[in-house]
């Protein structure tokens, strides 16, 4: 089977983004208050700060550029930022803003204090990223009115307001938007503890029986993120219910994740076609990000924000300035027989 074919029935376990029809499952479960927002202590602690001091001056607080993986909790940081500061989030994302003109009537609109949520910031269009600029750092837009010599700029006003962006790519983001933020944290991969406590207020929330040792092994199969434990939970739970007595055991988590492809270690089908491409193709690599986007027939942007990230952080793969090599730990855990020069003696690449 060709790795085309093999793509369609990948189904929704392996995106790494919110599907449409998972929003309101997303909502139903997203912290509202830093309190409830589980791990990432330094990032919370340093906004509990920056939140509480902006309150006390009656200011909004300084504009916030989250950057990390998808699904870590950007969007959630931003919503408890603006429930914190008891103002209303307004989501929106690069892609979705084509022409300035639309920007300027989301900025116009904002009421004072107000969070405007831009997720995957490094995609907006320049001229529309330029807007940006004055809004961030004057709380104004310029109009230009007439053309030619009548040309004017007419200055217009906003309400003080908090930009939170968040991107995938922060080696993307030009150095004019980049400089406009006072506040940056990088998201990092949860960990297994933090994800069990997730999973087991998710199961709460949705009146899920979830023992222990099942939500412990959910945890150990999410990639580190948040938004994956929350998927497999939605999925077990269906299987426990057919196929068990409706509580989720760890038995029952495990053969359900195992119908799903995805891995002791959490590794899904995509995650595995990258790995198997590096090896099989490429006698374990060094390759370059392009080649193994080829060869599984997927786009390297994809792989690079949302497949390799994990991957690099378990080590299973590492980078090297001639490209990406598999580890010795990468080989093992797909059975096969690492060759004698395979990067990756336990604990040298973590
Ligand atoms: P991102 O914006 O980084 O892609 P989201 O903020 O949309 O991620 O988070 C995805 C889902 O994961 C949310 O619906 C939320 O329920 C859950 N989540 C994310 N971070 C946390 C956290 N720290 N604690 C509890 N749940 C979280």
């Amino acid at each position: 089977m060709s790795a085309a074919a093999a793509a369609p029935d990948e189904g929704k376990i392996l995106s790494r983004v919110a599907a449409p029809e998972e929003a309101q499952f997303e909502r139903q479960l997203r912290p509202r208050s830093f309190e409830e927002y589980v791990g990432q202590e330094q990032a919370v602690a340093s906004l509990r700060v920056s939140v509480e001091a902006a309150k006390l001056r009656r200011e909004c607080v300084d504009h916030v550029l989250l950057y990390g993986p998808p699904g870590l909790g950007k969007t959630t940081l931003a919503g408890i930022i603006a429930n914190e500061m008891g103002t209303s989030l307004v989501p929106t994302s690069g892609p979705a803003i084509e022409r300035g003109a639309e920007l300027m009537g989301i900025l116009t609109n904002l009421a004072e204090h107000d969070v405007l949520f831009i997720d995957e910031v490094h995609r907006l269009p320049r001229p529309v990223e330029e807007l940006l600029y004055p809004a961030m750092e004057d709380f104004a837009v310029n109009f230009v009115i007439d053309k030619g010599m009548h040309a004017r700029t007419l200055k217009y006003a906003l309400r003080p307001f908090t930009l939170v962006a968040a991107t995938t790519r922060p080696g993307m983001l030009s150095a004019p938007l980049r400089e406009r933020f006072g506040i940056f944290h990088h998201l990092d991969f949860y960990s297994d503890a933090e994800l069990t406590r997730i999973v087991t207020r998710s199961a709460a929330i949705l009146e899920s029986p979830l023992e222990p040792a099942g939500a412990r092994e959910l945890a150990r199969r999410s990639r580190g993120t948040p938004r994956i434990v929350n998927r497999l939970l939605r999925r077990v739970r269906d299987y426990a219910l057919v196929k068990g007595e409706g509580t989720v055991t760890e038995d029952i988590a495990h053969r359900a994740l195992d119908s799903e492809g995805v891995d002791a270690r959490g590794l899904d089908r995509l995650d595995r076609r990258f790995l198997d491409a590096i090896i099989d193709r490429y006698k374990g690599g060094p390759v370059g990000l392009e080649a193994v986007a080829a060869t599984i027939n997927d786009d390297a942007e994809t792989l690079s924000e949302m497949v390799e990230p994990y991957l690099l952080k378990i080590g299973f793969v590492v980078r090297t300035p001639k490209g990406r090599c598999a580890t010795r730990e990468a080989y093992q855990h797909l059975g096969k027989q690492p060759p004698a020069r395979a990067p990756g003696q336990q604990g040298l690449f973590g």
